[in-house]
């Protein structure tokens, strides 16, 4: 039996990389996966211009509805094409501008929402309040993916998110905090990493995300992260309407998430997968706790400025999904007084599940490539 290539606890969790890997092949990416294929959970709703308040100036989101289509072929790196038969025909990988299956989709209207509640989230920026501004988009017609979105633009994005928000200082430097934010946006970017390498060959993957140690345990602790935020929501989740107006599909989706908050596989194994009691103790608790808020804030302000809509659209549902998260750990149950309970909006809920989902497919494709790494080296 091959030993894992990171042992132990992951760092700040209580849980191992073995049983994480373990629990997420057997149990939780098959869940999420039926999960997020759910009428409930595959639509979401989203304000999809670029409404920057950084940079008025980006050439990519002055339009409203700015959108950069696929790379063309020719601009894909010959390296990078799958072999054939792994999956998509080339001709996907063409510009798909005016391809119905590849343009954000825009058909749904405010139907598919229905009920929940409109209550703020502290963490975020986002007012996805005003109805006439939103889209409703089918994730599932619209997968994260390689889109070409790269050079100054992107590269503005990731530094200010890592700079001006959370600053990488020597981890010694930080306080545990503080070393939590940059962890979660790091493992998140993995995670965006990992998806835009599945497009690639084993090779490239290995050059953006598995050369460091350090980018794939971060993406462990955030997966750890949200599913404790997951399962300290089960009773509200549990109770909460799936409401689509298709009895046989909303039960279903009932049942699985039934079955994913209340897993018995995951209570005997990693019962408390983060434990957020540990943080804010101290003097300067509440003065660090809304200093991180901000930053965090600011983060989900930056999406508006990611100026390639896919992209936006994933990147604006993972971190509404990581705010969630935070909002769920953090803002309620005493912790802060202007929240005492739970209420999630049904956006949040959408964005939590798949983002836990998105991060449940980027361990368990950094699991099969880390084996395939093992079998070329022992083959050579
Ligand atoms: P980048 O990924 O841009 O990284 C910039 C720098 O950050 C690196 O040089 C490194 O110093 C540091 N870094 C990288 N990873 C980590 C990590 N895990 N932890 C800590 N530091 C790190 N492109 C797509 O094709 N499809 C998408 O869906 C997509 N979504 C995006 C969503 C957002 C919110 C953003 C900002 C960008 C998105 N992009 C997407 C672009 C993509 O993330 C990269 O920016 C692009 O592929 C260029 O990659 P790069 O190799 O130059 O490094």
């Amino acid at each position: 039996q091959d030993k894992h290539r990171y042992s132990g606890i992951v760092e700040d969790c209580c849980c191992d990389y073995e049983t994480v890997d373990h629990l997420n092949e057997e149990v939780l990416h098959p869940l999420l996966q039926d999960l997020v294929k759910t009428p409930f959970f595959r639509y979401f709703k989203v304000k999809l211009w670029c409404n920057c308040p950084f940079w008025p100036d980006d050439g990519m989101c002055r339009l409203r509805d700015c959108s950069v289509c696929e790379c063309p072929e020719n601009e894909f790196p010959e390296l990078f094409k799958k072999p054939y038969h792994h999956g998509l025909p080339s001709d996907d990988l063409k510009c798909q501008e005016g391809k119905p299956q590849a343009a954000v989709d825009r058909t749904l209207d405010s139907k598919a929402f229905r009920g929940w509640t409109e209550t703020d989230n502290p963490w975020t920026y986002d007012d996805e309040t005003d109805n006439s501004e939103m889209t409703y988009v089918n994730l599932q017609l619209n997968p994260e993916r390689y889109t070409g979105y790269t050079g100054p633009s992107a590269r503005r994005i990731w530094d200010a998110v890592y700079s001006e928000n959370c600053p990488k200082y020597p981890a010694e430097e930080l306080c545990q905090e503080e070393k939590i934010l940059y962890k979660l946006i790091s493992g998140l970017h993995s995670s965006i990493s990992i998806h835009i390498a599945s497009d690639y060959l084993l090779d490239e993957a290995t050059n953006l995300v598995l050369r460091y140690p350090n980018r794939v345990q971060n993406l462990y602790f955030t997966f750890l992260f949200v599913l404790r935020a997951v399962t300290k929501a089960a009773d509200y989740l549990e109770q909460a309407e799936y409401d689509t107006g298709n009895p046989t599909k909303d039960l279903k989706t009932h049942s699985l998430m039934r079955q994913l908050l209340y897993n018995p596989k995951l209570q005997a194994a990693c019962p408390l997968p983060f434990d957020e009691a540990k943080l804010w103790k101290g003097q300067r608790g509440p003065e660090l706790k809304q200093k991180i808020q901000a930053q965090f804030k600011n983060i989900s302000a930056l999406m508006d400025c990611v100026g390639c809509e896919k992209c936006r659209l994933w990147g604006k549902l993972q971190v509404l999904g990581l705010g969630t998260a935070l909002k769920i750990l953090f803002s309620v149950n005493g912790e802060d007084h202007s929240h005492q309970t739970l209420e999630l909006q049904r956006n949040e809920v959408i964005a939590l599940i798949n983002l836990l989902n998105r991060l449940s497919e980027s361990i368990n494709l950094s699991m099969k490539w880390e084996q395939q790494l093992k079998n070329s080296m022992k083959e050579q």
